[in-house]
């Protein structure tokens, strides 16, 4: 059976030890309860740290009674938690993808122990680990494991989540083993985030600093597709709501409201931690208090902050902050009978969480960046009743589906103060109408949704994995096209140049046939049987320098000008080129707003070429440009045509399938192969014949049967044509799928 393997740096157990006895306690974290949704379908594992260091002489045990459950766990020395968990994971990424550089730290000691750590979960991960299972790794403690399992297990299907924010490309940039943790992340097939922002901000590194190339959200790293996405975490909302009946929870509502009676209640909830604003959100309470006077004795803050991290010098110094200014704003506007905030440092029981949640008027979430934020969603899904105002940062994750709380940039009191007035006073039905639709959501997108939809995705990019691999010209594909080679009396090769015979360079006019090339050429075009055909965007004296001297076909500027051997150069008639004196000026614009690109201008054609621009401003540019000429080229007869790093803008007529289709006028051949890289070679791929056997170089959607990886790829290929195919001669290509056109 399939097992789904989970592996995050916490197991969800709670270990005390008592004397020589451990005694353990499962914790219902969310994750825990989503993938109850799945264990149905299948078996699942936990792998994780325990909570706890444990002497080496209990782990066996330990272990075993951990079996029992599904769990695993691996075990880390006190220095290992040192270093990769409060080092390396909370004080080098936590501050950096909070936004908080000036926190971080950069220790090579601490990642040297982040990446043994990592290691030793892939070991146990590797020790578990069956054909078919599905890996699902979890956040920024593990983010070199996926490429660790891939390279033990290259055909896993393996799911990563990220439960903290992705930060902007500017501040990943810092961490000095920025790449390795990009290429550690990337061994997975699927990679999630909370938001479309965390997804955006990764594909902007990756693509940056990796060799990467992406198609919207879909990754091309060598030779593996890898898809990045945002899934929004939900909760249990019903976990919540049946905690409302029980007895513990009643009492809890009962003293609350003996306590807090004919006074509004504001409740805020955090793990201590910087990144949770809290010191602003006091500020702010405190403006509230000094310009609202009227609402003193009325109004009081509950303020429950959960232990954390405190042995870290930055927590503990907040900590001591907090109860600095929660005493002074007490000490200044206490009452004999009355209190302004209920300060605790401690954690509470989900019973008391729940009588919180119900009770409370307003509550206040106000985080400087937060991955998610679930306390919002659980706020949400204890207002049975209907009523209740999130206040809301626009730096959680959970300002992006609940959109109907009071949003609020965290750094800005005024705005929190408004907001904490506005909450106190809304009317009761504007208050229902916002917290149906809160409700609706919390519902809608439960943590059983966001398992099921990972899961999902996660399936959909191994099948296009798959589809792309079937299209790969495989060992087999090669010796069947070889074999259907060596047996045609009669062949036609259609080859696109840049990008399908040899790389793309900055400088166009060096990206000329070297000899490897040259003598490839040479070969294909002395065999009788064949007629070589080079079809190119580019112009046609560069194509007469570069191939006059072989004895093969040119076709030049996407069939604008052809040559066959045995004539000499002749453009298609009839052709107006006097739109060139109305565009040029506009590409000039562009050229002078943007360092690194420049024109080339063609007879029957211009180009915009931005290769050598600023990585992601060349395509910001592109797509203004594009949008600009869409109204002057229709009036105009023209096609703007996006290629590799170009912008080409061409008369209608023009294209390299029709001029295919002109060269095949009449004739028969028994061998027809087309081969190209970009966007116009899709033209030549859609107007080959069925029989006709199509080449795309590069991974992407295209109408051709096969493609192959890049331009060595290519070469290997065509000097390999010709050579003895081994194959069983009743072996059949497969003819191209309508579909697929
Ligand atoms: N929480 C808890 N005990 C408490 C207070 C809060 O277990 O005394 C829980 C709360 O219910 C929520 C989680 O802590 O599920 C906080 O999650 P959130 O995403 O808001 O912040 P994080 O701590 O993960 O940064």
């Amino acid at each position: 059976m399939t097992k789904i393997i989970i592996v995050s740096n916490r197991l969800p157990i709670k270990i005390s030890k008592q004397e020589n006895t451990y005694s353990y306690t499962r914790s219902e974290g969310g994750l825990a309860t989503g993938l109850n949704s799945v264990r149905d379908k299948a078996e699942t594992i936990w792998i994780g740290w325990p909570g706890a260091t444990v002497d080496e002489q209990d782990q066996p045990g330990m272990q075993q009674h951990l079996h029992a459950q599904g769990l695993r766990a691996v075990f880390l020395s006190e220095e290992e938690i040192r270093n990769y968990y409060e080092g390396f994971s909370n004080e080098t990424l936590w501050p950096v993808y909070h936004y908080m550089p000036s926190y971080a730290r950069y220790a090579q000691e601490y990642y040297d122990a982040y990446v043994s750590v990592n290691e030793k979960f892939r070991e146990a991960v590797a020790a578990v680990y069956k054909e078919g299972d599905i890996v699902w790794v979890h956040d920024y403690q593990l983010l070199l494991l996926p490429s660790l399992i891939r390279s033990t297990f290259p055909d896993a299907t393996i799911g990563f989540f990220q439960h903290i924010p992705y930060p902007s490309f500017e501040l990943f940039r810092l961490i000095p083993w920025r790449k390795q943790l990009l290429d550690g992340m990337m061994g997975a097939d699927l990679i999630g985030f909370h938001t479309f922002n965390d997804t955006r901000h990764f594909v902007s590194a990756v693509t940056h600093l990796l060799p990467v190339r992406s198609s919207s959200n879909e990754l091309t790293y060598g030779t593996r597709t890898v898809v990045a996405d945002s899934f929004p975490m939900g909760i249990d909302p019903y976990l919540f709501e049946k905690a409302l009946a029980n007895d513990e929870t009643k009492k809890n509502l009962e003293n609350l409201k003996s306590t807090f009676e004919g006074t509004k209640l504001i409740l805020s909830i955090d793990r201590l931690d910087y990144s949770k604003g809290i010191l602003q959100r006091l500020q702010a309470f405190e403006c509230f208090l000094k310009n609202s006077p009227e609402y003193i004795e009325k109004v009081a803050l509950y303020m429950v902050i959960v232990p954390s991290r405190d042995t870290v010098q930055k927590y503990k110094e907040l900590r001591d902050e907090i109860d600095l200014v929660v005493g002074r704003i007490n000490a200044q506007y206490r009452t004999m009978t009355w209190l302004p905030i209920h300060y605790y440092y401690r954690s509470f029981s989900h019973n008391m969480l729940v009588a919180l949640y119900h009770s409370a008027d307003v509550c206040l979430v106000t985080p400087m960046r937060d991955g998610m934020n679930l306390v919002c969603k659980e706020y949400v899904a204890c207002r049975t009743q209907h009523t209740g105002v999130l206040i809301l940062s626009e730096m959680a994750g959970a300002s992006k589906e609940l959109t109907d709380a009071l949003i609020v940039n965290p750094n800005d009191t005024g705005e929190i103060y408004s907001a904490i007035k506005e909450a106190i006073e809304m009317p009761v039905t504007e208050q229902e109408s916002r917290m149906r639709n809160m409700r609706a959501v919390v519902h809608k997108f439960n943590i059983n949704h966001w398992v099921k939809i990972f899961m999902e995705k996660l399936a959909e990019v191994k099948a296009l994995q798959q589809s792309l691999k079937t299209k790969h010209v495989s060992i087999d594909t090669e010796k069947l096209i070889h074999n259907k080679y060596s047996k045609a009396a009669k062949r036609v090769l259609f080859l696109d140049y840049d990008g399908t015979l040899v790389d793309f360079n900055p400088h166009i006019e060096k990206a000329m046939p070297d000899e490897e090339l040259r003598s490839i050429i040479q070969n294909l075009c002395s065999d009788p049987a064949n007629r070589v055909v080079v079809i190119s965007g580019r112009n046609h004296r560069t194509l007469n320098e570069w191939f006059g001297e072989f004895n093969l076909d040119l076709i030049a500027e996407h069939g604008a000008w052809r040559k066959f051997h045995e004539t000499g150069w002749q453009s298609i008639s009839g052709l107006n080129d006097a739109w060139k004196k109305d565009i040029y000026p506009i590409l000039e614009l562009f050229t002078e707003r943007t360092p690194g690109t420049f024109i080339e201008e063609k007879d029957f054609s211009l180009v915009w070429h931005f290769r050598r621009a600023d990585n992601g401003l060349g395509e910001l540019r592109a797509g203004e440009l594009m949008n600009y000429l869409r109204y002057l080229a229709t009036d105009r007869g023209l096609q703007i045509l996006p290629g590799n790093k170009v912008i080409e803008i061409k008369n209608i007529e023009i294209n390299k399938g029709k001029a295919v289709l002109d060269w095949l006028h009449n004739q028969e051949f028994d061998f027809i192969l087309g081969m190209g890289d970009d966007h116009t070679d899709e033209d030549i791929f859609k107007s080959l014949p069925d029989n006709a056997i199509s080449i795309k170089v590069g991974r992407s959607n295209s109408a051709a049967s096969y493609y192959l990886n890049n331009f060595k790829d290519v070469r290997r290929f065509l000097s390999n044509l010709g050579s003895d195919a081994n194959v069983d001669a009743t072996s059949k290509l497969p003819e191209r799928d309508q579909a697929d056109r």
